[in-house]
């Protein structure tokens, strides 16, 4: 091809230097845990992108609840602006409906980019993408309509744990010499026995059913085609720090413990996955690893004691960027979780707007981006608000149970 023709392509086809962002959310993540684990080589792919990158903490302004968190990650907007507050509402679950404002899947959209998001707190029912979208629900036994996007997307991946029921025992041995009592269930309710299965199962082979199975998904979507956005939503880490901290070695408890080493073991195994979708990443693509908030040993002062909860939440998690399109920075000032849709969107060429809470983070990328001016909002007219919002579903006895052991009801 001649010079000039092939620069007339370029031309035509936008910058010829704009790769596709990954954003890839470990709920939970801490420095704290994770240094030493790079330090000791155990975390080899989340070290590599640090080699290529920025690093710092993240602190959002509210630590507490992930689905708020996570929406304003997805937004650029804090609270008063989005609307979801928590897992839940009186009886009810927060739904994508609830969201007053445009996410960053709703964006690209409007701009002709494509996405694929799976398992990103939030998102049930799924919305309209130019792409794909798997829900956070995707694996919940009480839903089952309205959970991926297009509605004829097929994928192989079983729905129900009884299909990989095997492959989820493996992985937790891995994990954790710990052999559940098959009818742990029986066992009396204040026995230490009863309690190590119910954290067990809760956390862990829950923690194991999403990661693996959100991971398996995006396997199998991006090897068939390439997306501008990826995201996907991790998390197991959270899980299983709320529900192992106490048992990590160091900690009070007895290092010799089955479930001492779950949490750097966990922490390794989301290295693993993270390797497995690093493996889609192109030269020119862009990696930003984030946390909602990090986690430390729950104490008195987090409320009522739950003995099946022993990490809570800790202001400071975690935030990675990765590509030829980031500085090698580990950038002192902290990151806001209404920083990341800025930034994403700069990262893609598009603007930020105005009325998002957060601002690109420009301190992390290389000079040479091509300048964007910002638009006032990607908010469109009729999107509810607030008390017009769509009324969701009732969570079911069940779930509510369910919630209650996890700790999320209080
Ligand atoms: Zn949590």
């Amino acid at each position: 091809m001649t010079r000039p023709l092939f620069f007339l392509i370029l031309a035509l086809s936008g910058c010829p230097c704009r790769g596709a962002v990954f954003l890839i959310g470990l709920d939970g993540a801490t420095w704290d845990v994770a240094d030493p684990l790079i330090r000791q080589g155990r975390m080899p792919n989340l070290r590599k992108c640090l080699a290529h990158g920025a690093r710092a903490v993240l602190r959002s302004s509210d630590w507490t609840y992930s689905p708020l968190i996570w929406t304003s990650i997805a937004t650029g907007k804090k609270v008063a602006k989005h609307g979801i507050r928590d897992f839940y509402v009186g009886q009810r679950r927060y739904t994508s409906s609830d969201r007053r404002c445009a996410a960053l899947w709703n964006m690209l959209t409007r701009q002709g980019r494509t996405v694929c998001s799976v398992g990103y707190m939030m998102t049930w029912p799924v919305e309209r993408v130019a792409g794909v979208m798997v829900s956070d629900q995707y694996f919940s036994r009480l839903i089952s309509d309205q959970l991926v996007y297009p509605p004829d997307l097929s994928l192989s991946t079983p729905r129900h744990k009884q299909g990989r029921r095997r492959a989820l025992l493996r992985l937790a041995r891995r994990l954790t010499p710990f052999v559940a009592d098959p009818g742990w269930e029986k066992l009396p309710k204040d026995s230490p026995a009863y309690l190590e299965n119910l954290i067990f199962w809760h956390r862990l082979s829950y923690a194991l059913k999403h990661d693996e199975g959100f991971t398996d998904i995006a396997e199998e979507l991006l090897a068939k085609r390439a997306y501008d956005l990826f995201l996907i939503h991790l998390w197991g880490i959270d899980l299983v720090s709320h529900g192992f901290w106490k048992y990590q070695a160091g900690a009070r408890a007895a290092p010799k413990h089955p479930f001492s080493r779950i949490v750097p073991r966990y922490y390794a195994y989301i290295d693993s996955l993270l390797g497995r979708l690093l493996r889609f990443v192109g030269p020119q693509d862009t990696v930003i690893i984030v946390s909602d908030h990090g986690m430390r040993a729950r104490s008195a002062a987090d409320g009522a004691a739950q003995p099946y909860l022993s990490g809570a939440h800790h202001p400071d998690g975690v935030f990675a960027a990765a590509g030829p399109q980031v500085a090698v920075v580990r950038r002192q000032g902290r990151v806001g979780e209404c920083d990341i849709a800025p930034t994403v969107l700069r990262l893609l060429g598009l603007p930020a707007a105005r009325d998002m809470d957060g601002r690109v983070l420009s301190d992390i990328l290389r000079p040479g981006l091509a300048a964007v001016d910002d638009i006032a909002t990607y908010e469109e007219p009729g999107r509810p608000s607030g008390s017009d919002a769509a009324p969701g579903t009732p969570l079911s006895p069940d779930e509510l149970e369910l919630l209650k052991a996890s700790g999320y009801i209080r």
